[in-house]
């Protein structure tokens, strides 16, 4: 097995408190033993992650939710069943020994089973689960390749667990629970819909205005490139009042324009959501390492994973 040895200095680094970036199918984690306060952290310090952020739990089997979590309600179970290992975040009632440095000092938990081979073995082979946030200075454009966490995170970058491109590419859809009713918080490559054919009743995705478990993942700004960015449904007009500057263009499905000037990068030539999602961090990293002075990018058809795709562009370009 070509990755062994990674795996055993992921778990030596991750016994001493250390943290490791780790493959998932979403973005490149930052982990850190969830049952050291010390250790989680160093997650905060070196993300320059604000204390009131919390973290999401990273679990290798379903049996493992009932240790960190009370009160679990059947359509969790049913949730879990499905959709895990796989990018569904569940926030539950969180049990006793969880630590506020994990919960930002709420009384719940979020929980996942990230769906990455490499991840998954890691995490059977310890005794304790990982929190994990995106590889990324806070506020900065999440990872999806070793690379993109080396670029980030500089000289605090730590060990990476190599595990190549992450296949999903956005961050996992956040589900939780209000009144015993599903609400889901920020939108993944699981659709509402698809969550929807599973508990068989109808799923209200929240607006951070609309609730009391605003969390910064639903704040505005967020997921962010260094080079102004802007996202619109008119690409062809927002090129026009900007034709003067050096400009990224990111099409949803167009193929690429012919002005030499301008440096274009398609999404998914087949118009494919799933594939624009994969390929989103990866052009957004490229193009904010070229020197640009303006990142155009064509918001996606506003419905399924087109409107999570959406969402992050639209959080990238405000300001
Ligand atoms: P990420 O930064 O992608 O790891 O996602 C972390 C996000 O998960 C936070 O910004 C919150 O939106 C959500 N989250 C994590 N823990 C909780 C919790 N205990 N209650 C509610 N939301 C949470
Ligand atoms: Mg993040």
């Amino acid at each position: 097995m070509a990755h062994t040895s990674s795996i055993e200095q992921a778990i030596t680094l991750l016994k001493q408190d250390q943290l490791v970036a780790i493959p998932t199918e979403t973005v490149y984690g930052l982990a850190a033993n969830a049952f050291s306060d010390t250790a989680v952290e160093k997650i905060y310090q070196t993300k320059n992650r604000p204390a009131n952020n919390p973290l999401i739990v990273h679990i290798a089997s379903k049996e493992q939710l009932a240790t960190l979590a009370i009160n679990i309600p059947e359509m969790a179970f049913k949730l879990a069943d499905h959709f895990w290992p796989g990018p569904l975040t569940l926030v539950l009632e969180k049990a006793p020994h969880i630590s506020d440095k994990i919960t930002a000092g709420k009384e719940t938990v979020a929980v996942r089973m990230p769906n990455h081979e490499l991840t998954l073995t890691l995490l059977r082979k310890l005794d304790f689960p990982l929190v994990a946030p995106s590889a990324n200075r806070s506020n900065h454009i999440s990872p999806t390749r070793p690379e993109h966490v080396q670029n980030s995170l500089g000289d605090k970058t730590p060990f990476i667990l190599d595990g190549g491109p992450c296949s999903k590419g956005i961050e996992s859809t956040i589900l939780g629970f209000e009144d015993g009713k599903p609400r889901i918080y920020r939108m993944g490559t699981i659709s509402k819909k698809e969550i929807e054919d599973v508990l068989q009743c109808p799923v209200e995705v929240i607006k951070a205005k609309d609730t009391s478990v605003i969390t910064p993942g639903m704040f505005k700004k967020h997921y962010s490139p260094t080079t102004p960015f802007l996202a619109t449904n008119n690409v062809a007009k927002a090129m026009e009042a900007h034709a003067e500057k050096k400009l990224g263009i990111i099409y949803f499905s167009s193929p690429p324009g012919d002005d030499t000037r301008f440096q274009y990068r398609t999404l998914s030539l087949q118009g494919d959501f799933l594939e624009a999602a994969a390929n989103l961090y990866g052009v957004m990293h490229e193009l904010d390492g070229i020197d640009l002075e303006l990142i155009i990018a064509e918001l996606l058809p506003d419905e399924g994973v087109g409107a999570s795709v959406n969402d992050r562009l639209k959080r990238a370009s405000s300001k």
